[in-house]
């Protein structure tokens, strides 16, 4: 397949808002395309199928994980998280960027086997932060909280491992860094 278009990988832990990040992303960069992950994890209150995740049942993921139909997939706190391929090449196939949303041990896999990608890994300004923000968030028990928490320390040792380095601290500063380092990729044109 030849891509014309460019994969961001946008990495981080839990709770370090990735997600509100790309939303501004999106709004502010044309000719992006955000990919819908599966995950076998239940919806929280307020989420879709088919537009915050396809919410698949353990059997129905596992098939797919035996077909190829994954670019990368991990298991996250017990649940199955994945990035369908067949969206995600399509989109490539176009001039149009694909941002994936994922976790550390994906986008390891994706470095693996995608030789242009970008990597942009989004950092807490500190632990304690990061839990202050789990905690409002509400979506978790305190032992969910507790467990992305041990995770997520683990996972800012691999901040040398991704191409960029963005601090969540202020909200604007950080979608300002995101959307610039995306448009940077695209007026340079080249990766690396
Ligand atoms: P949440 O349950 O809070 O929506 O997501 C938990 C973690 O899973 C987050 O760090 C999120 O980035 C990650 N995640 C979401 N989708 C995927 C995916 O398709 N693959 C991987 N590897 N991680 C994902």
């Amino acid at each position: 397949m030849s891509e014309i278009g460019k994969l961001f990988v946008i990495v981080g832990p839990s709770g370090v808002g990735k997600g509100t990040l790309v939303k501004h992303l999106m709004n502010r960069v044309p000719y992006l395309f955000l990919s819908i992950s599966a995950t076998t994890r239940s919806p929280r209150k307020d989420e879709k199928d088919g537009i915050n995740y396809y919410f698949l049942k353990t059997n129905e993921f596992e098939e797919l994980i035996k077909a190829g139909d994954f670019i990368e997939w991990a298991t996250i706190y017990g649940n199955y998280y994945g990035t369908l391929r067949e969206k995600v090449e399509q989109k490539l196939s176009l001039p149009t960027d694909v941002i994936l949303e994922i976790d550390v041990q994906g986008a390891r896999q994706i470095k693996e086997n995608a030789d242009k990608a970008v990597f942009i890994f989004i950092k807490p300004p500190s632990e304690e932060e990061l839990k202050e923000r789990l905690r409002e968030r509400g979506t978790e028990t305190a032992d969910e909280i507790e467990k992305r928490l041990s995770i997520a320390i683990e996972e800012l040792k691999s901040e040398s491992e991704f191409d960029h380095v963005i601090i969540n601290d202020n909200l604007n500063e950080a979608i300002d860094r995101l959307v610039d380092i995306i448009i940077k990729y695209r007026e340079s044109n080249t990766i690396n």
